[in-house]
This record gives structure tokens, sequence and C-alpha cells, in this order.
């Protein structure tokens, strides 16, 4: 049996970025985080095409909450104690040279994930987390003093505090659910369109800078660049439309009418396009019948219901002791770093 002041559940941004916080706050504190696999950071690793976009050069807060299509209300407040520029701060603080790029993505100047990677675990070590691998949670009781974590190999843990910063699993959710919390249904956001029928696709691997994009019926609108791909639409625009409009296409099966207004400015197409399309420049009409995973970056939308969670501690309002943090939260953003961001804040708040 061991008796812990906190126990994160879960080894990916969030949960260690809240160890190190909760660490740092109270450094003669035994903190010990769980993750279930080998690996501690494993979507870090791969995140922005293994170079990890770690956070976006957006130093408004109201306007950095404009690119979370779920948790913009909720983001503001933690937002003004820990955005961008600390994260930004807290990196360089450790010896990471971070690099701006033109869209305001932010990287590791190595372009290596293994920079962030070995910065966070190097400071694990330094702090003291006590970090279990593989390991297998067979159930969490709530207690007097705290909560109970039962392992599946008999062990029992204690902690007066605990953090479920599990991510999109569904383990995490039904442990949140248990302890009186309720999911909104976690679903997938940031993909592109597919369009079978679409006569563009011999363009495939073109883009046109500056295009409006409607959902026919809807007010899910986007305005950016669109690439035309060989199964119909990519490209930034398209995939911001996909998370504004996540929960509605789910619920349509993937199914509507895109109307793509080529020249909303005076943006020149490039020519073939131009040629190409023959209909109504300001209001061609595409149907949509499915989607794609977008490889270089996808989330779940949906999770732990945000006016359940008091967002300056980042506790539950529900199950005092019981903090979350990081994408279990029914929080994500578009693509950017924002994501990552998210996990740096809610953590930060969380260990705090
Ligand atoms: C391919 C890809 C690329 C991405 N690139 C970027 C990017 O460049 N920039 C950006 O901002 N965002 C990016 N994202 C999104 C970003 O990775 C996530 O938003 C972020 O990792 C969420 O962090 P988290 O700690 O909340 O969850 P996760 O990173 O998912 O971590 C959760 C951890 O909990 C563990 N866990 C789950 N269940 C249990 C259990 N029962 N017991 C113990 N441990 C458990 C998991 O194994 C995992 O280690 C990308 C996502 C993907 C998929």
């Amino acid at each position: 049996m061991s008796n812990c002041y906190l126990i994160v559940i879960g080894g990916g941004a969030a949960g260690i970025f809240a160890a190190l916080r909760a660490k740092k706050c109270n450094p003669d504190a035994r903190v010990l985080l769980l993750e279930k696999t080998a690996v501690l950071l494993a979507k870090v690793r791969i995140s922005g095409g293994g170079r990890c976009n770690v956070t976006h050069s957006c130093f408004d807060p109201k306007e950095l909450t404009s690119h979370y299509p779920r948790g913009n209300k909720e983001l503001l407040g933690p937002f003004h104690r820990f955005g961008p520029k600390d994260t930004i701060e807290w990196f360089q603080g450790k010896g990471i040279t971070l690099k701006t790029e033109k869209d305001g993505r932010i990287f590791p100047a190595t372009d290596s994930s293994e920079t962030i990677i070995q910065c966070l675990l190097g400071e694990a070590k330094r702090l003291n987390v006590e970090i279990g691998l593989r390991q297998k949670i067979q159930t969490i009781e709530k207690t007097e003093e705290g909560f109970c974590i039962h392992l599946k190999e008999g062990e029992s843990l204690h902690c007066k505090k605990l953090l479920l910063a599990t991510g999109s699993s569904s383990q995490g959710y039904e442990w949140a659910k248990q302890l009186g919390h309720t999911i909104q249904k976690p679903l997938p956001s940031l993909f592109t369109f597919n369009v079978p029928t679409s006569p563009l696709k011999e363009l495939s691997g073109i883009s046109a800078t500056d295009c409006e994009l409607h959902l026919k019926g809807t007010s899910f609108r986007q305005r950016g660049p669109v690439l035309i791909t060989h199964f119909g639409f990519s490209g930034p625009a398209v995939i911001k439309l996909s998370a504004w409009a996540a929960p509605y296409l789910f619920e349509k099966g993937y199914k509507a009418d895109l109307i793509i207004n080529w020249m909303p400015g005076s943006t020149p197409l490039p020519k073939r396009l131009m040629k190409k399309l023959k209909q109504d420049l300001h209001a061609d009409c595409f149907r949509i019948e499915g989607k794609t995973t977008h490889r270089e970056e996808f989330v779940t939308c949906g999770g732990v219901t945000l006016n359940e969670i008091n967002f300056k501690t980042m506790e539950s309002k529900i199950c005092p002791g019981l903090y979350f943090a990081g994408e279990i939260l029914n929080i994500d953003g578009v693509t950017g770093g924002f994501n990552f961001q998210n996990a740096w804040t809610t953590g930060f708040l969380a260990g705090s």
C-alpha cells in the first residue's frame, strides 16, 4: 500500500505538465504518474509530423479562445494565467530554442519532437516525479481521505488528489462518469472532406489560397486556403470547418453540401483551376460524402462536461480532490498548436 499527495493518470502532455507543476509547487509532496503503456508522451512524438507544434504565436487570450470550437468560453481565464507566452518562456527557461513559422505555429528549433520529450522527461527526473509505466488500473474508489487506486496486480495506491489526464481514452471517460461526471459524446474533429463526385479530382495537389467555404443550410463558414485532393478537399479552411462543424457533420452521417466561393477577394486562382471551373465561381456546390482522417493532427471533441469543472483550479465541482486536464475535457482546438496549448494550460492549472 502506498500513499501519495497526487496521482496523475495518463502520461501525455497534460499529465506530465501537471505533474511537473505539482512537484514544483510542492517539492516535498509525493507525485506519482501512472501510464498504461510502455512510453510517455507518445502523441508528442508523432505530433506536427514529428516536429511538435508546441503552441501558437497568438498572445491575446480573447483572440486565442477563438481557435477553440469547444472550450472557448471556459479557456479565457486560464489563458490569462498560462498562455502561449508562458509556454514559450517555460521551454526557453529549460534551454529549448523555439521558432515561429510564418503562419504563427511554434516549433522547437531542432524541428524534432524529441527535443520537447527530452525536456519534459528531464524535468520529471530532476523534480523527482515518480513514474509508473505499464500500469493496469482496475478501479478507482473515492475514500474519505481522497482516492484509492486498485491495480490489476492487487496493489492499492492512496492519494489525496487525483488528476485524470487520459486524453481520449474510453477508460478515462468511464472513470469520470463513475466519479459523478457527465461526458459529451466523443467524436472525431479535424478531418478532410470526401467528395466522390468532385469534377476537380484530376487537379489533385492544386491549392487555392483564399476561398470561402460554407456548409449549405448552416451558419458554418470558414475562409482560407483549400487543397484539392484525389478524394475531395483538404487544406486549412477545410480542416477548420471540420472542427467547428464536427458534431453537425457527425449527426448528418458526414453528408452535406459544401458551397465554395473560389474568389471571395482578389487573390487570383491557379490557371488550371480557373479553366476547369465552369460553374459559378462564387457559389460552386459539392456533395460531401464522408471524411478522411487528417494524419498530421487530429483530436477528439467531446469529453468531460465543462460546467462541472472549476476552471480556476481544474478541480471537479462534483467530486472534491478530482482534477482534469487536456483532451479528456470537452475542449478541442483547430490545428496550429492550440491543442497542446490546452494541455499545457489546463495541466499547469491542475498542478498548481
Ligand atoms: C497525429 C497527431 C498529431 C498531432 N499534432 C499536434 C501538434 O503538432 N500540435 C498540437 O497542438 N496538437 C497536436 N495534436 C493533438 C495533441 O497531440 C493532443 O491534443 C494532446 O496530445 C492531448 O494531450 P493529453 O495529455 O490530454 O492526451 P494524450 O496525449 O492522449 O495522453 C493521454 C495519456 O493517457 C494514457 N492513458 C490512457 N488511458 C489510460 C489508463 N487507463 N491508464 C493509464 N494511462 C492511460 C495514454 O496512454 C496517454 O499516454 C496531434 C494529435 C495527433 C493524433
